[in-house]
């Protein structure tokens, strides 16, 4: 069997994305790319969360073509290609409705950078993209246009979701989880009041202390 290491970490990646309560039934998923071979390991369609297992994932190629497995890849296989071929600096890709963020997505709204948390993790606002109907790379093809000018490794599409890239498929699934995390808190501010905006010299110190100097030595190797 194809990558097998590969496999176990993107089944073992999915348990984050219903324990951090982003997903709901068989939506969301996670793919990442080998560096070696450029397969791409992805899941399923239509699995549910307790059923994924390592063997059951679905190797394709840069192209979505199936590779190897009994099942078919998800929907968004095509749009995940299409980000990884737009950026070979891309190891993961994730996606999900998470609520909050899903929330902001719905009225096309991109998540304004009003909590340092937000300037350190996306280096300024989440932006949203326009509408792109799910099963081509139309998706793949708003996402990477809404991130090509910006810091953000998360992109919202409008009626739709959350889409993150990483380094790593980690990198990607810890993205939809500190955007869900922002999210929640910047709506909140919002039933208060006006949310007071970060100036972009303050963005960008802040962003550059946290992706510079911030955390353990050791920590790209684990991230
Ligand atoms: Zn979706």
């Amino acid at each position: 069997m194809l990558l097998p290491e590969l496999r176990a970490e993107v089944c073992r990646l999915h348990a984050l994305l219903t324990a951090n309560h982003l997903v709901a039934w068989t939506s969301g998923n996670i793919s990442a790319r080998d560096p070696a071979s450029g397969l791409i390991v992805i899941k399923p369609s239509g699995i549910g969360y307790d059923d994924l297992t390592p063997e059951n994932m679905v190797v394709v190629d840069a192209d979505a073509r199936v590779v190897e497995g009994d099942l078919l890849p998800s929907s968004d296989t095509a749009s995940h290609c299409y980000m990884y071929r737009a950026a070979p600096e891309v190891g993961g890709v994730t996606h999900t409705h998470s609520r909050y963020a899903t929330a902001f997505a719905a009225l096309g709204r991109s998540i304004p950078c009003v909590l340092t948390a937000m300037a350190d993790e996306f280096g300024g606002e989440i932006p949203c993209g326009g509408f792109a109907l799910i099963g081509g790379e139309e998706i793949g093809q708003e996402v990477m246009r809404c991130l090509r000018d910006s810091h953000s490794p998360a992109a919202l599409m409008q009626n739709h979701g959350v889409f993150t890239i990483g380094k790593s498929a980690r990198a990607a699934v810890k993205a939809a989880v500190m955007t869900e995390d922002v999210a929640a808190t910047v709506w909140l501010a919002e039933q208060l009041g006006a949310p007071i905006p970060i100036s972009a010299e303050h963005i960008a110190q802040l962003h550059h202390r946290y992706t510079h100097i911030y955390g353990q030595p050791t920590e790209e190797i684990i991230a």
